[in-house]
């Protein structure tokens, strides 16, 4: 039964003076399995775009169509980026579900920013070269008691992020800062911004501003997500400020254990 958009299971029970109804509100189940549908309905679409290219490149080069040989290489990488994305995707699905089941083993060691930072940035370095960007660090050379990969997974969906969404000659910043209570860490970019409506909703799984550009540039959709979750799970606190053709700064607060 729904009644001004809330949904209600009815059951009968019979009693020697009558008959009673009693109504129980299951919005907030129902709610969790569209939530689940929708998740897994996404993910099938998401397999499916690499499923049919890699067919698509693969059907052509086994029926032998395709005799020049820089084109069949050019074929082969494509199949491997597909089955680099779809890799990339499953890895975020499988961390996301960790989130969701509190199956998280958590084993916090003092994380050096520095060089976790710079690791990070130089596994960009040929993305830069590629997209024509210039990274710019500023990290004090400070430890913070964390997961070492929780880190290295919020940083680099962060700053490839940065990368993929900027311009051609952008650039991007990594600040990192502590002062008495907190350490900080800003990444900003001179990229393409994110829309005020669409601000909230990035950190959505799945939601993408613009699809056609996430996925040419090899995104799951789920970075976003993951890096809430990361944040949440610290106890830390996000803040993001982004204006169209100006860029994006996302500023994140973790208390200094
Ligand atoms: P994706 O794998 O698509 O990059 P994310 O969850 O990391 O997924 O980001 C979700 C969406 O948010 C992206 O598709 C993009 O539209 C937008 N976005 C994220 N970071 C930036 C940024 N620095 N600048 C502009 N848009 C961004």
């Amino acid at each position: 039964l729904k009644l001004n958009n809330r949904y209600y299971k009815c059951y009968v029970s019979k009693f020697p003076f009558g008959t009673a109804l009693f109504f129980v509100d299951i919005t907030a189940a129902k709610n969790a399995e569209k939530m689940r549908e929708d998740f897994f309905s996404s993910v099938s679409h998401e397999l499916k775009t690499p499923i049919t290219s890699i067919r698509g490149y693969s059907e052509l080069l086994s029926e032998g169509v395709v005799t020049d040989p820089s084109l069949q290489h050019d074929m082969l990488e494509k199949i491997q980026k597909q089955v680099d994305n779809m890799s990339n995707l499953i890895n975020d699905i499988l961390l996301l579900s960790r989130f969701d089941n509190d199956d998280i083993v958590v084993e916090r060691v003092p994380v050096n920013m520095k060089s976790t930072v710079e690791d990070i940035v130089s596994s960009y370095e040929s993305l830069c070269l590629k997209e024509e960007i210039t990274i710019h660090k500023e990290v004090e050379d400070v430890n913070i008691l964390f997961h070492p990969q929780q880190m290295a997974n919020l940083l680099s969906n962060l700053i490839s992020n940065a990368i993929k969404y900027n311009h051609p000659g952008g650039l991007v910043n990594v600040n990192v800062y502590k002062n008495e209570d907190d350490l900080f860490i800003e990444v900003s970019d001179t990229g393409i911004g994110i829309p005020q409506e669409d601000q909230n909703r990035v950190f959505e799984r799945f939601y993408r501003v613009d699809k056609g550009r996430s996925r040419m540039k090899g995104g799951t959709g789920l970075g976003l997500a993951i890096v809430k979750h990361i944040v949440s799970f610290n106890k830390g606190k996000l803040t993001l400020t982004s204006t169209p053709e100006v860029g994006t700064t996302i500023t994140i607060r973790f208390p200094n254990i």
